[in-house]
């Protein structure tokens, strides 16, 4: 049969687009004109080519070039049991135009093939794949031709074995991708776990720490203003007591919302441990600290009555205007104790 040459490119050309998720570019670029040739050169009207999965006993159609008259599709996928290439190679044949008499109850049959031939595509001397013609007319392919299929299908066999590495190394890729994914996630949260209160969400003391040091030198730097206040719950033991220890982390829960609540985005705040918390305020001063204080005593009240409970907050308050940097804890911690010692539920100031 003729080449017909002008034909032939025209038809490259049309479908090199179209992408099949089951072939790589590369296979797909060297399969569909030599499928074409054979198409040519035996004037079968269907060529295609199939790759074979040993360990699923499967097959695969990989492309067809043609399928005007035998319906073959793009990526389906048989069991071997039921491969057309099995029975052939079974019955010690590589081809027959007598498909419907010999294997009546084949899918080659069922699919109208009267003609079919299959060339296995062998690798490393492993059969990988093989590539193969079928029609709906009586054609016989001469010895002649079939060895040219054969140099056709040791061509196809590098390009698909090429395929198949590929295709190996991507999902190799992809496993260590999802593992680098799930171990950075892993990563993320021990860093969160590390600097987070469990209880509460709030920073831990190690995180207000290393926060705290950073606002200090800031504020000495530039010279602006830093507030802070220490908030301890009253007679936390008690609420422990009488009501349990869960009620008493359910108590410390909203106090961190509340916290969070009333706290502005650069604000510090966090969980020292126990029920006592802090909270920081760059660029403010011990009156703007005392405002936000009775907020979150209120917040934190209404809370708790909501849940059923009575209980209220001591704060101590101390701002750079009447203490050293370095001892803003000190003597927030101080005025929290005044609060204490002067009945509780109150706000006091650093002197
Ligand atoms: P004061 O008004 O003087 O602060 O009295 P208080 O009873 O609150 O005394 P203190 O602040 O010393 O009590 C702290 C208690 O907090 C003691 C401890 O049993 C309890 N506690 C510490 N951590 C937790 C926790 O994670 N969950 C609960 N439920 N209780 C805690
Ligand atoms: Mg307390």
């Amino acid at each position: 049969m003729l080449l017909q040459g002008s034909v032939l490119r025209s038809s490259i050309r049309d479908f090199m687009p179209q992408r099949q998720s089951y072939t790589s570019v590369a296979l797909e670029q060297a399969a569909r004109p030599l499928l074409l040739l054979v198409q040519h050169l035996t004037g079968l009207d269907t060529a295609f080519l199939t790759r074979i999965d040993w360990r699923a006993l499967t097959q695969q159609v990989v492309l067809v070039e043609g399928q005007l008259t035998v319906p073959l599709h793009e990526g389906a996928v048989v069991d071997w049991s039921d491969s057309m290439c099995r029975l052939l190679f079974d019955a010690k044949l590589q081809q027959s135009d007598v498909i419907p008499e010999l294997f009546p109850d084949s899918d080659g049959a069922a699919l109208g093939m009267q003609s079919f031939f299959a060339v296995p595509v062998l690798s490393g001397g492993k059969t990988i794949g093989t590539l193969c013609g079928a029609s709906r007319e009586r054609l016989v392919i001469s010895e002649h031709l079939f060895s040219s299929l054969k140099l056709i299908a040791d061509a196809l066999a590098y390009q698909m074995a090429l395929d198949q590495q590929m295709q190996l190394q991507q999902k190799k890729v992809k496993v260590a991708e999802k593992t680098i994914d799930k171990l950075y996630r892993q990563a993320q949260q021990m860093e969160n776990l590390a600097h987070t209160d469990e209880l509460t969400g709030l920073d831990n003391r190690r995180s207000f720490q290393s926060r705290f040091e950073q606002y200090q030198l800031q504020a000495v730097s530039r010279g602006s203003a830093l507030a802070l206040m220490m908030i301890d719950i009253d007679e936390f033991k008690q609420l422990n007591d009488q009501h349990g220890h869960e009620t008493g982390d359910l108590a410390l829960q909203h106090l961190g919302r509340a916290l969070t609540a009333v706290a502005r985005q650069s604000d510090i705040a966090c969980r020292l441990g126990g029920d006592e918390f802090v909270l920081a305020a760059a660029d403010t001063d011990a009156a703007g600290l005392t405002h936000l204080a009775i907020r979150l005593q209120q917040q934190f009240k209404q809370q708790m009555r909501e849940s059923g409970l009575d209980s209220s907050l001591s704060i101590g308050i101390a701002s750079t205007a009447e203490s050293a940097v370095d001892q803003l804890l000190q003597r927030a911690d101080q005025a929290l104790y005044k609060a204490k010692e002067l009945g509780r539920d109150r706000v006091e100031l650093a002197g």
